[in-house]
């Protein structure tokens, strides 16, 4: 495969908080359109790693390049790549203050000088995409937990980014919200969106993920698709890990 094929490098990724080495040399490259599934134990760098992929963590050494282009070090270019790369989180982080239309707007109105009436026509179909739209005018102390966390992926999905990173996106839900933001994301990737997620949502994971990584003490373990992984004896942690989700 030629290295143009791949939308996303991440290469031998460090970082350590004091002396504690989080991550110690993570690497993988990511397809257009593929969904990747991190899983593994807590505490073992996943959140980390998807930080140091848009820079909300700088790594000590190694490189992440979107498009051939590198995101690391790019000095005034970060605020470029952090709208190529999405980002949700397990809290959603929304505005209390803003409506929903409005939480999504902003960024539209504000980071790409988008006019009032083109950065509403866009915020209201990133919300149509999510099943928001009839809670545009609602403030987030208004919405479910599923509800709230599909205005957030709306207000990612409004940057049109190349790349979506999800930390745990339904960790914060009853499973029956879990349910509908899972959906969301599950067409996402159907329509050829580029997915980073970690999740324990095996499920989602051995459905939708065309690789799943599993990581533990800061490295990736195994790494396959998931009928690879389930099936081949060989991969023997990863599938104990997996079967105490089942
Ligand atoms: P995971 O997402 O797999 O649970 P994290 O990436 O959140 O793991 O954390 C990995 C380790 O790094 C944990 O021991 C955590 O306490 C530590 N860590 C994460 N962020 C920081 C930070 N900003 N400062 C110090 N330690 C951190
Ligand atoms: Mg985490």
């Amino acid at each position: 495969m030629s290295e143009s094929e791949f939308i996303l490098k991440v290469e031998d990724i460090r970082k350590s908080f004091g002396s504690s080495e989080v991550l110690k040399g993570v690497s993988f490259n990511v397809k257009k359109g593929e969904t990747i599934c991190f899983i593994g134990p807590s505490g073992t760098g996943k959140s980390t790693l998807l930080r140091c992929i848009n820079q909300l963590t700088i790594p000590d050494s190694g490189k992440v390049l979107l498009n051939g282009e590198e995101v690391t070090h790019s000095g005034s270019q970060i605020n470029h790549f952090r709208q190529k790369i999405g980002m949700v989180f397990q809290n959603f982080f929304l505005f209390d203050h803003l409506t929903a239309v409005r939480n999504v707007e902003i960024a539209l109105l504000k980071v790409k000088g988008m006019n009032a009436k083109d950065a509403r026509a866009k915020a209201m179909k990133e919300l149509q995409q999510v099943g928001m739209a009839e809670w545009a005018d609602h403030f987030p102390a208004e919405l479910s937990g599923g509800q709230a966390q599909r205005v957030s992926i709306a207000r990612a999905l409004a940057m049109d980014p190349d790349v979506m990173l999800f930390d745990e996106p339904t960790s914060a839900l009853d499973p029956e919200l879990t349910r509908e933001v899972l959906e969301v994301m599950k067409k996402l990737a159907l329509d050829g969106m580029t997915m980073l997620v970690v999740t324990h949502e095996m499920g989602f994971a051995c459905s939708v993920a065309n690789q799943i990584l599993f990581m533990e003490h800061g490295v990736i373990k195994e790494q396959g698709s998931p009928q690879v992984l389930l099936n081949d004896p060989k991969f023997e942690r990863c599938k104990a890990f997996i079967g105490q989700f089942r």
